[in-house]
């Protein structure tokens, strides 16, 4: 069977044009890819990110769809992504309707997963399915080849019965996510996002090499905790792969892509020190054995326990960042989290990544039901006692799908319309504390211009030139930003940094371009003022 999977557009139709790196790659998809072409079916992949050629969103999708369609004939069609990816998935199942009325369209990804009944029964594709898609659409496609229709008897799977939404039983998957397919990226347009797209790249995955390649890696599934915010609620268990898997997979993509940084994307990582060791360990091997030469971060829960020697032995093998979840410094508002954390191993970790010289980063979510001005005050007051040369960065909670705070939102009726909820998602904030609307929004107000007027060091470049290296993809693919050399000193430690970077050329012409990065040295965060200057002498 031929099977056309298509890509949801970041920030869908909002944000135009919108660029996607590899780092930002929903990569159940490539793993779905791997799965189908392992039971022999062709796939085709529709990534309509990182094109500029059109006028709107909504113009860009039915145009690069339609034209899909012609191009692929597929016989089914895959669409999927989180929540926030409602208003693409409903725009493309009407233009696929439109054309080619009978297809079957198959949903999945967290948007199903959160909220399978509401979310089937609004969009109204042929399938959908719950949870780990691999093999339920194997199963599926074989179904509907062999012309049956016992769709009762594939689990987690959501169809259409005489009008009526059925969902077949819930299982829980068990199966070893070591015997997965590696997620296979090559119908997805994978070399323009490593290649010209890859200054997309957020800052915080590629400061440390100039020339990025950013390559990404799934080593687990599920997560054994319960933050009241989180979506991954669906499976407790936490279902790691092999070490020796993961270099499996290391060096077939190694070979194939010569990426020079590597995003451990899950959000729990090492569950304990001791998978970082191993991890660590295998990697040293590797790079002694392959020559492999990337630097790599992951995220992990302050409960992993990480300690001097392990993290030494982590930077050691390539690691030059890690993250956790901090969400807050007020032990009221963690417990209410359900973070089961503590602000002191927060204060911890950020010594340690002090003392090895590896970035450390995270987010603070202000928000949560138990918010208060003191509580808020508390988190503020970290940030700018520990925070403020780590790559911490503050937002606001919001209640998703999937999550405990979605549920209560709708028990309080602070959520009062689902419908709306979906139709708005992302565009309104919900005032969830107990404070009244008014003081909710000046706390909210407040809280963002104290962090925006925080002290974080600021620098200006030496010198400041278009790339002269750049390719005509770079230069012109990436909207109105094209690549720029700058040479600059870390405010920290005054090491001398040569990066790349995309940046609007006026901005740098007139001397009002700046962002945000890393020293490659000591890893601490600072702003860089950017204004056009040659000085060939320093190149
Ligand atoms: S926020 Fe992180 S630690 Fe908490 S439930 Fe989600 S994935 Fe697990």
């Amino acid at each position: 069977m031929k099977i056309l999977l298509v890509i949801p557009l970041s920030n869908y139709p909002q944000m135009h044009p919108a660029f996607l790196s590899n780092t930002d790659f929903p990569v159940g998809f490539a793993y779905i890819a791997a799965a189908l072409k392992q039971a022999g079916h062709k796939v085709f992949g529709l990534n309509p990110n990182n094109d500029t050629r059109y006028e709107s969103a909504q113009e860009l999708l039915k145009a690069r769809l339609i034209q899909s369609l012609i191009e692929t004939n597929p016989h089914m069609i895959g669409l999927g992504g989180l929540s926030t990816d409602i208003h693409f998935i409903a725009d493309a199942i009407q233009i696929i309707r439109s054309v080619r009325p009978h297809i079957p369209i198959v949903c999945g990804g967290g948007i199903i997963t959160n909220d399978a009944e509401y979310v089937f029964k609004r969009l109204r594709p042929d399938f959908c399915i719950i949870g780990d898609a691999e093999r339920a659409l194997v199963q599926l496609v074989e179904m509907l080849e062999q012309g049956s229709a016992l769709f009762d008897t594939i689990p987690n799977l959501g169809y259409w019965h005489e009008g009526h939404a059925r969902f077949s039983p819930r299982l829980r998957n068990d199966e070893p996510v070591d015997s997965y397919p590696f997620p296979d990226y090559e119908p997805f347009d994978i070399n323009s996002m490593l290649g010209e797209h890859a200054l997309v790249t957020r800052y915080q995955y590629r400061y440390t090499r100039s020339h990025p390649v950013p390559m990404t890696l799934v080593a687990a599934r599920g997560c054994p905790f319960r933050c009241s915010f989180c979506v991954n609620n669906d499976d407790k268990r936490y279902r790691f792969r092999s070490i020796g898997n993961i270099m499996d997979e290391i060096r077939v993509l190694y070979e194939k892509y010569h990426f020079n940084i590597l995003i451990i994307l899950d959000e729990l990582f090492a569950v304990h020190r001791d998978r970082l060791q191993q991890f660590a360990t295998a990697l040293l091997e590797g790079r002694a054995r392959y020559g492999w030469d990337f630097d790599w971060s992951f995220q992990t829960h302050a409960s992993a326990n990480i300690d001097q020697a392990t993290l030494q032995l982590a930077k050691q093998a390539g690691c030059f960042f890690f993250s956790y979840g901090i969400e807050s410094a007020s032990p009221t508002v963690l417990a209410s989290m359900n973070k089961r954390t503590q602000p002191e191993q927060i204060e911890a970790a950020l010594k340690l990544a002090e003392q090895v010289q590896v970035g450390f980063g995270g987010n603070f979510i202000f928000g949560d039901p138990a918010e208060t001005f003191q509580t808020a005050l508390e988190s503020l007051e970290f940030y700018k006692k520990h925070c403020l040369y780590a790559h911490v960065n503050v937002g606001s909670v919001h209640p998703y799908p999937g999550s405990r705070l979605f549920d209560y939102c709708l028990e309080q009726g602070i959520i009062a319309d689902k419908s709306k909820y979906y139709d708005n998602i992302d565009q309104v904030s919900y005032n969830m504390t107990r404070l009244p609307q008014q003081e909710w929004v000046r706390l909210m107000t407040e809280i963002m211009q104290f962090t925006s007027q925080c002290g974080v060091p600021v620098v200006e470049t030496q010198a400041a030139r278009q790339d002269p290296g750049a390719t005509e993809r770079e230069r012109h693919g990436n909207g109105n930003r094209s690549p720029w050399e700058l040479i600059f000193n870390c405010p920290h430690c005054s090491h001398g940094i040569y990066t790349r970077m995309l940046l609007v050329n006026e901005e740098v012409l007139q001397a009002y371009a700046s962002f945000v990065t890393g020293c490659p040295v000591c890893h601490k965060r600072f702003i860089v003022k950017a204004a056009a200057s040659e000085r060939p002498d320093l190149y």
